[in-house]
């Protein structure tokens, strides 16, 4: 059965009817972590569904998840609201209690009506949450815990996020900071450290270099201020834009072919000056970085 509020939510996104974050299929080739705008539009489809709903049933795979939802008694308590923080999804219950998920590299929310037919096999859920009218399941999410108001205050990884670039009270001045505070290494590194600011993940962070024409193996001091905080602009506007389109876009097109200015395009032209897009694997899990060799040939002060 197609759910109305959802398939208009798929429309606009463009994403399969139930999947709400993690992989787009017809990104598996290229795209291979959910980045912040994924995950920001996940929570607001998740928020959208389930705030205000008392919990009837909760499963998991996950043993201290189950130990902590059973001793805090999670069945019975209103989901509250559903926020990302750059690529951490938080689903607040009443009382106070978190259930903190992160989609990694394959991890997916569902959205589905009591009783209606998975598209994903009963091995890969972890998680379900129910509702009276909507259940949300949770496939092959690797990272999952509840967290209590205290559990929360003292957790290292969400405590040490940056700014997050979706944020609309996003910090500039301190991002700018955090970025500055890791001053010998590549910019290219630096962005995608969800701990300088939260959302960039490794397509954007190519593509918010290129529109910002910094080559991504520059040290951080070699750039000024300004270039910084273009730099942090472009981000914003860039997932801002792709959250608003239901698909990542840096280009203004939603036309697969065209969506990405260097992205995934090694060795084709450059669609600004046509020279051949580069590419190289970077880093300890050796992600690609794409950049145009004359367009970001700029690389000092
Ligand atoms: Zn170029």
């Amino acid at each position: 059965m197609i759910w109305p509020a959802l398939t208009a939510f798929a429309k606009a996104a463009a994403v399969d009817t139930h999947c709400l974050a993690g992989i787009d299929r017809r990104w598996t080739t290229r795209t291979l972590m959910p980045e912040g705008d994924t995950i920001f539009r996940a929570a607001n489809t998740l928020h959208r569904a389930l705030a205000g709903r008392a919990v009837t049933a909760f499963e998991s795979m996950f043993p201290s998840v189950t130990r902590i939802a059973d001793s805090h008694r999670l069945v019975g308590r209103d989901i509250e609201s559903v926020a990302a923080r750059g690529k951490h999804l938080l689903m607040t219950f009443s009382g106070g209690l978190v259930l903190h998920t992160h989609m990694r590299m394959n991890g997916s929310w569902h959205l589905y009506r009591p009783g209606e037919r998975w598209k994903r096999p009963r091995r890969d859920m972890r998680l379900i949450v129910a509702t009276a009218d909507i259940v949300a399941v949770g496939f092959n999410v690797p990272v999952a815990e509840l967290l209590t108001p205290r559990d929360l205050a003292r957790h290292d990884d969400l405590r040490a996020l940056g700014p997050d670039l979706l944020d609309p009270a996003f910090d500039r001045a301190e991002a700018l900071r955090r970025i500055r505070a890791h001053g010998g290494d590549a910019i290219a590194d630096v962005l995608l450290n969800q701990r300088v600011a939260a959302g960039i993940g490794n397509v954007f962070k190519s593509e918010v270099l290129f529109l910002g024409g910094i080559d991504p193996f520059t040290a951080v001091t070699q750039l000024t201020d300004d270039d910084l905080e273009t730099l942090i602009d472009i981000g914003r506007k860039v997932l801002a834009v792709s959250v608003r389109a239901g698909q990542r876009t840096t280009r203004g097109s939603l036309d697969p072919g065209a969506r990405l200015w260097v992205y995934g395009r090694g060795g084709q032209p450059c669609r600004r000056c046509g020279t051949p897009i580069q590419s190289k694997k970077t880093g300890l899990d050796a992600r690609l970085t794409y950049w145009c060799p004359r367009c970001q040939s700029r690389s000092t002060k």
